[in-house]
């Protein structure tokens, strides 16, 4: 960490450069040395102005010191900290100051910038205040300067989503006063544009931006800010639903209405304050270290000096619903792809999917014509219908049916074609890994990459390793994943892998409760206000009923003949085939024929919004008589229902990681939270266990369950459950 001034005589300007790789962090130190720089900058009366610029190489900010908020202030009122110091020092300083913001300003390093006189910026420059992302809001008035400086609109808008702003964009609406010339070295293409900037004669030392007048409106200012969420599309959630955030950032943004700005201010400071102690950002930032760990090299085994191939051509075998998304991906990527299929019509069919998303962003502003024509143009996106025009391809991704003969037959074709160097990886859900590696004479080149739908938009990728899987490769994995700014986890080999091996014990006991009488809209209503996007049974509808019990028979038959080779042991197992009926007896597919367990109309919601249907209650009752159940009465609990379906995802998620299949808690939570929609608010099914249920109390609810239901082996504790409480210790770090 480092602070030096330097004085331009000729140009009477302080430059105060600062350094703390890697983001440039302002720590608590960092804050009270760059306060002592400025104050002292101001005491050379040849001084006009004060640039505060990064060091070399390095972003303006990343902001605050994350880890340091976990010693907070302990009163309830906030304590001004180094950070609110360095800004009403900037804010006040009696020479003009100007952010030269490299790279990026977020969070508190934008909350300086907003107190600087000026702002100017690179013209790669991003600019925003993640802090919802982390359950919290700006807490050095950046709630109260930004709509001052942009608005109450776009204020809303970067305060609410998080998101940061290109610096062209920052400079149409006001937050950045000038743009730099690409084509320099940023220092002094910085330093050129601040000094246009403060040389101009209208820029005097008097432009604070906290006396600036806040635009008025009609409506009251809460009102002002929540119709401006509602037209930017932002869904600010309830503060049981995750909402804690949001409901404070809308708080803190309407005081900037109130008249004397020291209020405004404080309340900032104590919804800062009240959110820093709250469970719902404690879980969020544990969630933003995982993501960030479980996708570091170390994390990944990697020691630094591996050579990775650099993923630039990929081959995607398959273009049905997963392999034109895949496609898609890594289009996204940079990468050049070429699909290949069976037909000519198949192929047309993926051609026209990944058209048409084109198309769509175009239309929705998120492409422009140009880059959509480059995107996806022959040069870059190309079908054929032979596996021969991949042999010169980095990476081949296959995605065709969930089919094991299938994808060995492609697997050896692959590597009789393929030059040697070429990585091979399965979309599988359930298949094994080596099973597949074993057919090809590269198997430290085979690997699982697992896509979840659609794979365009859904941020994770489970990349599997086989037993003889190259660290290396799994490098060069992580790293394309990285480029389509997706999250990697690296999961072992085995039935589900980490997913879906969670999913198959969470459905299943669902299932059961289906039969004993539970009604499956209340199950769905209970895990949406759980905090799950939807319904499982609305999951279920969506992934599709038929390919849900395609899975399950071939599960049932590779279980069949472990057991016949005393590899297993399925005859005590209780089980439910009551999706199975459903879809068989009346040809409900789920959302795609508009039957499942909800009916879907097309002329509402686009045929996506799911309408309770009698039919299935009708089958339910016929379902139960044909197997002699009758519905239990008194009838399951809300208790009772979400301990059974939690419970056994979290007991699952214990026993991949004492397998070793997962590698820490973070990574089954990144993996929930990103494939499956566990509320990041929770922190993942791992944290939840942990600080919400109790591991002694998980313990004991398992023990409970499994006296009473002996032949469910997912109520069954695991043996890393039982040491850790008889030890006394934790599954998961806080951060
Ligand atoms: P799909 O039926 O939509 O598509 C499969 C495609 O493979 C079809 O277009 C078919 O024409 C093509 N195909 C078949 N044989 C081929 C061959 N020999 N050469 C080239 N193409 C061939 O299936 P999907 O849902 O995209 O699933 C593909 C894989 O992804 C499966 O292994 C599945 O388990 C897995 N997966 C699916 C999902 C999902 O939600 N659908 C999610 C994750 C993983």
């Amino acid at each position: 960490m480092s602070v030096a001034a330097e004085v331009c005589p000729d140009k009477r300007v302080a430059i105060i450069r600062f350094s703390n790789p890697p983001v440039n962090a302002l720590s608590k130190k960092l804050c009270t040395r760059l306060k002592e720089a400025v104050a002292s900058a101001q005491q050379d009366a040849s001084i006009r102005a004060i640039l505060l610029m990064s060091g070399e190489g390095l972003p303006f900010s990343g902001g605050a010191d994350i880890k340091e908020f976990d010693n907070p202030p302990s009163r309830d009122n906030a304590e001004v900290g180094p950070l609110s110091l360095l800004i009403e020092e900037i804010e006040s300083a009696t020479v003009p100051t100007v952010a030269c913001i490299h790279k990026y300003a977020f969070g508190g390093g934008l909350e300086v910038a907003l107190a600087c006189h000026y702002r100017v910026s690179m013209p790669t420059a991003l600019l925003g205040l993640p802090e919802v992302k982390l359950g919290l809001i700006p807490g050095a008035g950046g709630t109260q300067r930004l709509p001052r400086l942009v608005g109450w609109e776009a204020a809303v808008r970067m305060v609410l989503t998080g998101d940061p702003l290109p610096s062209t964009e920052a400079h149409g609406i006001g937050l950045v006063d000038a743009v730099a010339k690409g084509g320099k070295e940023a220092g002094a293409a910085l330093q050129e544009v601040a000094l246009t900037v403060v040389n101009d004669p209208k820029t005097g030392c008097h432009r604070r931006t906290i006396n600036f007048p806040v635009p008025s409106n009609a409506l009251n200012p809460l009102e002002t800010c929540q119709t401006f969420a509602k037209k930017a599309g932002i869904k600010v959630e309830a503060s049981d639903r995750g909402g804690e955030a949001f409901q404070g950032a809308l708080e803190a943004l309407a005081a900037a209405a109130l008249p004397d700005p020291r209020r405004g201010l404080d309340l900032e400071a104590r919804v800062f304050n009240r959110l820093l102690r709250s469970e719902q950002s404690k879980a969020r930032r544990y969630v933003f270290f995982s993501e960030r760990r479980v996708a570091s090299d170390h994390h990944l085994g990697l020691r630094g000096d591996e050579s990775l191939v650099e993923i630039r051509h990929v081959g995607v075998v398959g273009g049905g619903t997963m392999g034109a998304g895949i496609a898609i991906a890594f289009l996204d990527a940079g990468a050049r792809v070429t699909l290949v299929e069976v037909t000519t019509e198949a192929l047309a069919r993926a051609h026209e999917v990944v058209q048409g998303i084109v198309a769509s962003r175009v239309r929705r502003g998120l492409m422009s014509a140009a880059q959509a024509a480059v995107w996806a143009s022959q040069r870059r996106f190309q079908g054929t219908l032979s596996l021969g025009d991949l042999s010169e391809t980095d990476l081949v991704v296959e995605a065709v049916f969930e089919d094991m003969a299938l994808k060995k037959d492609i697997f050896r074709r692959l590597d009789a074609q393929c030059r040697p160097s070429t990585i091979l990886a399965t979309n599988t859900s359930t298949l094994s890994i080596d099973d597949i590696a074993a057919v090809t004479r590269r198997p430290d080149r085979v690997l699982g990459m697992h896509f979840f739908s659609p794979a365009h938009m859904m941020r994770l990728v489970e990349v599997v390793r086989g037993q003889a899987s190259s660290t290396a490769v799994v490098g060069a994995l992580a790293a394309v994943i990285k480029r389509m700014k997706k999250v990697c986890v690296a999961v072992g080999n085995c039935d589900g892998f980490v997913g879906n091996r969670m999913l198959f014990s969470y459905q299943k006991e669902l299932q059961l409760m289906v039969e004993e009488g539970a009604d499956p809209y209340r199950i769905d209503k209970l895990l949406f206000d759980f905090g799950f996007p939807v319904g499982p049974f609305v999951m279920s509808d969506i992934a599709g009923l038929d390919v849900a019990r395609r899975i399950k028979q071939q599960r049932q038959q590779r279980k069949l003949k472990e057991s016949s080779t005393g590899r297993g042991n399925l005859s005590s197992e209780r089980d439910s085939d009551v999706a199975d009926k459903l879809s068989e007896s009346s040809g409900r597919l789920g959302q795609k024929n508009g039957r499942g367990w909800y009916r879907y109309d097309p002329a509402i919601g686009k045929g996506r919004t799911p309408l309770p249907d009698p039919s299935v209650q009708t089958f339910l009752e016929n379902f139960r008589r044909s197997k002699g159940l009758t519905p239990r009465n008194p009838p399951h609990t809300d208790k009772e229902i979400l301990e059974r379906s939690i419970f056994p995802l979290l007991n699952e998620g214990i026993k991949i990681i004492e397998e070793g299949i997962a590698k820490s808690g973070s990574d089954v939570d990144i993996v929930w939270i990103y494939g499956y929609g566990f509320p990041a608010w929770r922190g993942g099914p791992m944290y939840y266990a942990e600080h919400h249920v109790g591991l002694a109390n998980l313990l004991a609810g398992l023990n409970k369950y499994a006296q009473k239901y002996p032949c469910c082996s997912h109520f069954r504790p695991a043996g890393l459950l039982q040491d850790l409480v008889r030890k006394g210790q934790g599954l998961v770090a806080r951060l």
